[in-house]
């Protein structure tokens, strides 16, 4: 029996339950609440923040090897940890390089893989030189478009600093893309990759609203995403599962925008459609098992995310009801307590059949279950 630490509790970590009992994992997990989704399917809970290097030597204690669904820790205090043995995977020199967003473009840019054109913004700096408009980003902790802020004049920029309160910040070139692209991909302890297919993701305020699978490309573009893919894996030493956020823009030109040292929202499709789920991967790959076929098992799936749009203890049980009555759908209802605005409460992923008209199709099944769910 493995058993596998999990360094925070929320979706990403309740969502490995299937697999866990497949693959015969116990999972242990830190995290801060009781109330926590995870803390349902836990073998064992450690209650505490995730950035309580102290608490995670208990759960090294309890476990044989630690990985994280949550990125936001403390490396400098994990690293004692690891140079005392614990297993972290992917390891934290795998992760030094992406937890602040400026180091992460550095990175990739150094590889020379394809990012937005970016400095550092230090406090009290000159930023007369922008071209307007431009992407603000807090450096640390940004999450769902937290941190993030597109600006179009400098008055814009001025206002924002001023409730900055001197955060390291990213500057960058506001990309028009055409199109968002994503794509999972997990690198085993012997070097064998596997790439999932390219998605489409489709944010709102710069939350992800809906995944389509696979992203309608011509082949050059994917192959382009799937070698990003395998050069930053392998340059990494990743042992894990990563997921990759890129544009596509007008001209057909392809620039990373975030790496996810983890799994993530954009490869929650792979539950239903693919022959092995993220969350599988992720304990394969940790557990030295041989990685599984990323591959469809469908002609394409759409994915999407059911958002809080007020703050309720209600549990929306009519609403998941009409949705799971979607063709083909999958209803996965993370059973928080509360929502609030913008929270994630669950996703819907409906399978399709027939690859004619499908990104179109996607479309149309994502505006039925939104107006399911979003209606009051
Ligand atoms: P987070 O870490 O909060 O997910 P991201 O950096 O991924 O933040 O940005 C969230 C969204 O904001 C992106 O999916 C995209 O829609 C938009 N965005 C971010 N950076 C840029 C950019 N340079 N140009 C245009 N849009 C951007």
């Amino acid at each position: 029996m493995n058993r596998v630490g999990i360094i925070g509790g929320g979706q990403l970590a309740w969502m490995m339950a299937d697999a866990a009992k497949k693959l015969s994992v116990e999972l242990i997990i830190q995290t801060p609440s009781q109330t926590d989704p995870a803390v349902a399917i836990a073998t064992q809970t450690i209650l505490a923040p995730i950035d309580d290097a102290d608490s995670t030597a208990h759960l090294a204690a309890c476990c044989d090897v630690i990985t994280f669904e949550n990125e936001f820790v403390d490396l400098d205090a994990l690293s004692h940890l690891e140079k005392q043995g614990v297993c972290f995977r992917p390891s934290l020199s795998a992760l030094k390089p992406l937890l602040d967003k400026y180091d992460q473009r550095c990175y990739l840019r150094d590889r020379h893989l394809p990012v937005p054109k970016f400095f550092a913004l230090e406090a009290g700096s000159s930023t007369r030189t922008a071209e307007f408009p431009i992407v603000l980003k807090t450096r640390r902790h940004g999450y769902d478009g937290q941190g993030t802020f597109i600006l179009k004049t400098a008055e814009e920029l001025a206002a924002i600093l001023k409730t900055l309160n001197d955060q390291p910040l990213l500057v960058e070139e506001f990309v028009p893309f055409d199109r968002e692209l994503a794509v999972m991909a997990a690198r085993s302890l012997t070097g064998e990759i596997v790439v999932y297919p390219v998605v489409e993701t489709q944010q709102e305020n710069q939350v992800c609203h809906r995944v389509i699978a696979p992203a309608d490309l011509p082949a050059s573009i994917t192959v382009e995403v799937e070698t990003i893919a395998r050069i930053l894996l392998e340059s990494l030493q990743v042992v894990g599962i990563f997921g990759i956020e890129l544009f596509l823009t007008h001209e057909g030109k392809v620039l990373v925008n975030e790496i996810a040292p983890r799994t993530h929202n954009s490869g929650h499709y792979t539950i239903d459609a693919c022959v092995t789920s993220q969350f599988e991967q992720q304990l394969r790959a940790l557990c030295r098992l041989p990685l599984g076929s990323p591959a469809l098992t469908c002609d394409g799936a759409v994915m999407v995310n059911l958002l809080g749009y007020e703050s309720s203890e209600s549990d929306y049980l009519d609403k998941r009801q009409q949705l799971a009555k979607i063709p083909g759908a999958f209803v996965h209802w993370y059973s928080k307590t509360e929502s609030r605005l913008g929270r994630k409460l669950g996703h819907v992923t409906v399978l399709l059949e027939d690859s004619s008209n499908l990104r179109q199709r996607a479309i149309e099944i994502g505006h039925t279950i939104e107006s399911i769910w979003y209606e009051t």
